[in-house]
């Protein structure tokens, strides 16, 4: 991990910046980029775009480790509301919850229910609910949380992330569920002890992941592929093809406002593409986590200075 990088992931855990960028008229704007708007209004506008065109869309609200009860309960009947807000426009839509934000931190059971309800809602409404991966000290709990689902439910996915050294038997203990699983490269702060830190390891787990996934499509499990790597994604495909899995069988997710070129280009070729559009005031540690990615990001803040 370079040192820009383990700043910026430091960075985005002090409530006392994340206090100043909120407050500065440039962050909100430089933030722009990375999401169409605060409100769930302008998600799902953007998601209204994005279907005209073609591509599906997985809405979140941003925010994390929230520390009360009353405030958990706020974000499922938020959730619960964009579903139907999702339904009533017929929108291709998914949504993506954090755990610590529907208060994993507070109460576990509480939690359960709560992403439970989501779930049902999105039985109902033909959506899905897909839960996303955090630090690795959630990585137990978010695992144990998605089996209990799973259990009686199938519209909910799973979040895993290639740096990871302990992926790869995660992976092997959840194939028998048929799963659902977006695998990511990693966006956190984490011990070298458990994560891989060089770019070709975490490729390389990634591709193996991705093709054991494959592997198992027609026993249902299916890869999503949470990515902006266009190798990646092009390796996967010839793994996929050689495997004479269809292109149906497997999703690629990007980030509203990255590389969206490719985005439209993979949907054109036939590859079923959605955007991750996040929204909402909580953005700051989400949006460290972007210029943590790619440091040339921090460009975009500077220039944003003036107005
Ligand atoms: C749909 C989706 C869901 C995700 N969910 C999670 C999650 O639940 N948990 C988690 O830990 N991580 C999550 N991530 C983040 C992920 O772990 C990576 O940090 C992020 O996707 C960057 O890695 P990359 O795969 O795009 O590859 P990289 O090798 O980092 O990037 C490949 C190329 O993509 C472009 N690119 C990548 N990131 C940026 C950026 N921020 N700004 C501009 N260009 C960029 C660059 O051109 C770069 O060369 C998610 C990512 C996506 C796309």
């Amino acid at each position: 991990m370079t040192i820009a990088r383990s700043v910026l992931l430091r960075a985005s855990r002090s409530a006392w910046l994340a206090e100043q960028f909120r407050q500065r008229a440039f962050a909100r704007r430089a933030v722009r980029r990375f999401l169409p708007g605060e409100e769930m209004s302008a998600a799902l506008g953007a998601a209204a775009e994005f279907g005209a065109a073609g591509l599906g869309s997985v809405l979140t609200c941003l925010g994390e480790q929230v520390r009360t009860p009353a405030e958990a309960a706020g974000v499922r009947e938020h959730y619960l509301n964009l579903l139907v807000a999702v339904a009533a426009r017929g929108l291709p839509a998914q949504i993506s919850v954090k755990l610590t934000h529907l208060g994993l931190d507070v109460d576990r059971e509480a939690c359960l229910e709560s992403v439970r309800a989501l779930v049902v809602r999105a039985e109902e409404t033909g959506s899905r609910v897909w839960l996303d991966m955090e630090e690795a000290s959630y990585v137990d709990d978010t695992l144990a949380l998605y089996r209990r689902i799973r259990e009686d439910h199938e519209r909910v996915g799973l979040c895993l992330q290639a740096y990871l050294t302990r992926t790869p038997a995660d992976l092997e203990s959840l194939l028998p569920l048929a799963p659902a699983i977006r695998l990511v490269k990693g966006a956190y702060r984490e011990a070298p002890a458990i994560a891989y830190t060089r770019k070709s390891d975490i490729d390389r787990a990634f591709l193996q992941l991705a093709e054991r996934l494959l592997d198992h499509s027609a026993a249902g499990a299916f890869p999503v592929l949470g990515t902006h790597d266009h190798r990646l994604i092009r390796s996967v495909g010839e793994s996929a093809q050689a495997r004479g899995v269809t292109a149906g069988a497997y999703e690629v997710h990007m980030l509203y406002g990255i590389r969206s070129a490719l985005q439209r280009e993979l949907a054109g070729s036939g590859t079923r593409v959605a955007v991750l559009i996040s929204y909402g005031e909580n953005w700051f540690p989400w949006y460290m986590r972007r210029i943590a990615e790619r440091p040339a990001n921090m460009w975009f803040v500077v220039r944003n200075l003036v107005p």
